[in-house]
């Protein structure tokens, strides 16, 4: 067994919290880059130039790429070996979650009840998802997650009949819908499978996947980028203003499921699709 305390976890988690706030990933830096060479509608190149220009100043600045700076959502796998110590490790995150959200300025946008919508004023409760790993590590992933796009994400409960073809028509209906309600350019993260819950954390997890990093299951490689090409014919293009590159990515994670059923989720994210990790 290790031992790892919990005020660790609380100063990793506060770290991720500015960090994902203040930075994209290099991932998704290069896929803005690259799409604004790729995009053909000229207002659409100017756009991707306003969001190069914005994720520059975000990270001179040390200021929130985005006003919304998300729900923070937290996949944890936990080694079977480490042992924490000195507390609760969800109370550690919420702490981490308090203080990052507090000292980095950043929106405090969560209500403690669903209807009585009161603002908890520090951002917390994080949603948290655990697995429990091999190992004596700790693994967070942090992916705040702003609701202009969860608010367009879906879930389809589809019968086996409707097979392959159904469910690339469910993602590409779901992006229809959202149209520029989900801030694009999108990635995409879909879930296929499991139950009503898993697929949606299937498609949630799929966000977290670099952006050009393809499932190796090789039919759902080339889902992804069938699907991907259908995103980015319907024209809503970058800002929703018209173009080529609608989306950046269609990442899809896929899991067994019941003989009398084919979910399948769709969780859409803006171009400030948020993430990072750290071991401990
Ligand atoms: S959906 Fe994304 S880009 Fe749009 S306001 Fe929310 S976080 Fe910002």
């Amino acid at each position: 067994m290790r031992d790892i305390s919990v005020s660790e976890i609380t100063n990793a988690v506060k770290k991720l919290c500015i960090d994902a706030n203040y930075t994209l990933s290099s991932d998704m830096e290069e896929a803005i880059c690259n799409a604004k060479n790729q995009e053909k509608s000229g207002l659409g190149k100017q756009i991707f130039g306003q969001l190069e220009e914005n994720l520059r100043i975000a990270k001179e600045e040390n200021i929130p790429i985005c006003q919304d700076t998300g729900m923070a959502v937290f996949f944890i796998n936990v080694g079977q070996e480490a042992h924490i110590v000195g507390g609760s490790i969800s109370d550690a995150v919420n702490e981490g979650v308090r203080l990052g959200y507090t000292e980095g300025y950043l929106r405090k946008s969560v209500v403690g009840d669903p209807l009585l919508r009161v603002n908890t004023g520090d951002n917390t409760p994080a949603v948290i998802h655990y697995d429990i790993v091999p190992g004596d590590n700790i693994e967070i992933t942090i992916a705040p997650k702003g609701f202009g796009s969860e608010n367009m994400s879906k879930i389809y409960m589809l019968k086996p009949a409707d097979g392959e073809e159904g469910v690339k028509n469910a993602i590409v209906q779901a992006v229809k819908d959202a149209g520029p309600n989900a801030c694009p350019p999108m990635v995409v993260g879909v879930g296929i499978g499991g139950t009503f819950e898993k697929c949606a954390l299937l498609a949630k997890k799929a966000l977290t996947r670099k952006v050009g990093e393809h499932s190796n299951i090789p039919y759902v490689k080339e889902m992804e980028e069938e699907v991907l090409g259908r995103i980015n014919k319907t024209g809503i293009g970058p800002g929703g203003l018209g173009g080529t590159v609608t989306a950046l990515a269609v990442n899809i994670n896929t899991y067994a499921t019941h003989i009398a059923g084919l979910p399948v989720a769709v969780n859409i994210c803006c171009h400030v699709n948020r993430h990072r990790s750290i071991t401990i």
